[in-house]
């Protein structure tokens, strides 16, 4: 099957020649071509939209339009048949996270240089969406590589970050985020994981609860204090190899649904990782971690929205 993403690219290019755009005034059009790309990961960060009122979010342009109808296929015809068996087992099948990449679902705002799909990231949220409509799971896996993993390499890393890292995150190694501690959760700054200067780089100890993608992760953004003394300032995000020594996945949590998305336990015991593993600034980890939700929610909505569809369309059948 072809890639999604790279059958909607041209269109994705050239989006704004096909709309009837040609007698409308500039200011329109740009409002048209901009109007879905309020996420910071947008190339045209840099337009000026200051005089220029948005569309409202329920338009969808025709590339948005055509990414969920083709991933709604997709997810009808590929993921549909492995819902039930995946539930029961509570297990992504791998088969299925490597279609998702050969699809071009797990690098959907990676610019086309790095391997992604170079789109916006209304094309992402419609995709989990859609996928959601069939399987809750899939869907959360999808949303959290996109929105918050992604994302964080696109915002916040330096230009030798994002080359190493996100190859890697659009073709083939699935990404988790971990921020949330055993006492805290909402009150994600009182996070108690440490992280100290080496010669050569961090040391890392903590632990870290309810980490969607835990099982099926190479790359984890780890959120530590380097200076507890700064309270919450001293908090930054480091990069973690899944088979990095003294990293292990502690626990995996029964749930009582989406249960084919894993949720762990992670333990960190002297976890050492070089310099280049440091996610943009030392200290800049609690800005970043907020940015990063402001997107991850909007991802987990699409997602709630898509299974509340999907669970009248079946009730409905
Ligand atoms: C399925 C699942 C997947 C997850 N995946 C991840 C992940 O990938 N990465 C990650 O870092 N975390 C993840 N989490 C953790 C998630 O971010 C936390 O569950 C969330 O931040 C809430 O924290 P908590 O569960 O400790 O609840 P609490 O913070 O204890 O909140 C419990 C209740 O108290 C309310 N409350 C809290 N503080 C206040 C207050 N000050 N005033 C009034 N009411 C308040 C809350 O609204 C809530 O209703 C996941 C959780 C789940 C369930």
């Amino acid at each position: 099957m072809a890639s999604i993403t790279r059958a909607l690219r041209p269109l994705s290019r050239t989006v704004t020649s096909l709309r009837p755009v040609a007698t409308r005034p500039l200011t329109s059009r740009l409002a048209q071509s901009s109007a879905h790309a309020f996420s910071t990961t947008c190339r045209r960060r840099d337009a000026d939209l200051a005089n220029l009122s948005p569309t409202p979010i329920t338009h969808l342009s025709e590339t948005e339009s055509l990414m969920a109808e083709t991933v709604s296929k997709f997810a009808q015809e590929q993921i549909g048949p492995k819902v039930r068996d995946m539930d029961e087992l509570e297990t992504m099948d791998p088969a299925l996270v490597e279609q998702l990449f050969e699809q071009g679902l797990m690098g959907i705002e990676i610019p086309e240089e790095y391997g992604g799909a170079g789109m916006n990231f209304t094309s992402a949220i419609v995709a989990i969406e859609e996928l959601a409509r069939v399987d809750p799971s899939v869907s959360v896996l999808v949303d959290v590589h996109n929105t918050l993993v992604n994302t964080a390499f696109i915002k916040y890393g330096d230009a030798q970050t994002q080359r190493t890292w996100l190859p890697k995150l659009a073709t083939g190694t699935v990404g988790s985020f971990c921020l949330s501690e055993p006492i805290s959760g909402s009150d994600a700054f009182a996070l108690q994981t440490k992280a100290e200067k080496t010669a050569d780089g961090y040391k890392l100890n903590g632990s870290k609860m309810w980490i969607t993608n835990s099982m099926e992760a190479g790359i984890f953004i780890v959120f530590a204090n380097l200076d507890p003394s700064k309270g919450y300032k001293g908090i930054t995000a480091f990069i973690v190899e899944k088979d990095t020594p003294g990293f292990s996945i502690a626990k995996k949590e029964k749930k009582l649904g989406i249960r084919a998305s894993s949720t762990c336990v992670l333990n960190f015991d002297d976890v050492v990782i070089p310099k280049a593993n440091l996610l943009g600034r030392e200290g800049q980890g609690y800005k970043y971690a907020i940015g990063l939700l402001n997107e991850g929610r909007i991802g987990i909505a699409a997602q709630m929205t898509g299974l509340a569809l999907g669970a009248w369309e079946n009730a409905a059948q």
